[in-house]
């Protein structure tokens, strides 16, 4: 079934929106939300299509099967030859023909650190539409960053791409939070009639991605996502070199890799 896409149609006219649950297979929140609306949803206008981002790894409980989906809607020649003969590449394919077709863009995610807030992943081009998502924290910057997530792709044919980070993986409250969200955006892009509730939102921006450049990054403690640095505090050793913050920041998405070239840790800072 996780091949299958829906397509549902309003009486009314109205846009086209895309939401997509399981681009990396093993964050279930947003599988198990998709699954329901898949049966279950009924809209008042437009067009909503509904999507499983990667069914194999959905099958296997995995992040992916060969190749993360979502750093594959990058332009074809910055991609590596392991990552044009993956899966991952056909499936990107494939849903880049959905995503031409739609106005909005809602893909769902869960995060793998337990204590994870939640947290909404956009550009400024979103903001008429997240202001009335059930999350108080907006991540910016992810496209200048870290490209190739399917929101990234949206914002750069031209559309609104929005992703949702829905707390720990394995929280059970990640599912209602997805459904939720998914109601919500409806909502905010008129494809569903609801009342609009509009959430106070605290706003961080991405500065720096860092990617390991030895075989072996550790970090100095185990980081959890949003906590602050301070200026000059060690974040990690790389090979045999200290990685120390340059400026006040905030940390998301630390891990200990064991390749050159993996993401390390993502560093923002709060904006108005
Ligand atoms: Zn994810």
């Amino acid at each position: 079934m996780y091949e299958n896409i829906k397509i549902l149609k309003g009486k009314r006219k109205g846009p086209t929106s895309i939401i997509i649950g399981g681009i990396h297979g093993n964050e279930t929140c947003g599988v198990n939300a998709v699954k329901k609306i898949f049966s279950t949803l009924k809209i008042d206008a437009g067009k909503v299509i509904i999507a499983f981002g990667n069914p194999k790894a959905i099958i296997k409980k995995l992040r992916f099967v060969e190749s993360n989906l979502n750093r594959l809607f990058r332009p074809s020649k910055q991609l590596s030859k392991k990552e044009k003969s993956s899966y991952e590449y056909s499936r990107m394919l494939f849903l880049k023909k959905y995503l031409k077709q739609s106005d909005f863009l809602l893909d769902i995610h869960a995060s793998f650190t337990p204590k994870s807030r939640r947290f909404i992943i956009c550009e400024n081009n979103a903001n008429k539409i997240i202001k009335y998502l059930p999350f108080n924290l907006v991540v910016n910057g992810f496209d200048a960053v870290q490209p190739g997530g399917t929101d990234y792709h949206m914002n750069k044919i031209g559309k609104i791409g929005i992703c949702v980070e829905c707390g720990y993986k394995d929280d059970p409250k990640s599912n209602f939070i997805a459904e939720k969200a998914i109601k919500n955006f409806l909502i905010a892009t008129k494809n569903i009639v609801g009342n609009k509730i509009q959430k106070l939102q605290k706003k961080i921006k991405i500065y720096k991605l860092y990617k390991s450049k030895s075989n072996i990054f550790s970090l100095s403690k185990k980081f959890n996502d949003f906590e602050i640095i301070k200026k000059g505090q060690k974040i990690g050793i790389d090979g045999n070199r200290e990685i120390r913050a340059g400026k006040k920041s905030i940390i998301l998405f630390a891990q200990n890799t064991q390749k050159i070239g993996e993401e390390a840790f993502l560093l923002g800072e709060k904006i108005k």
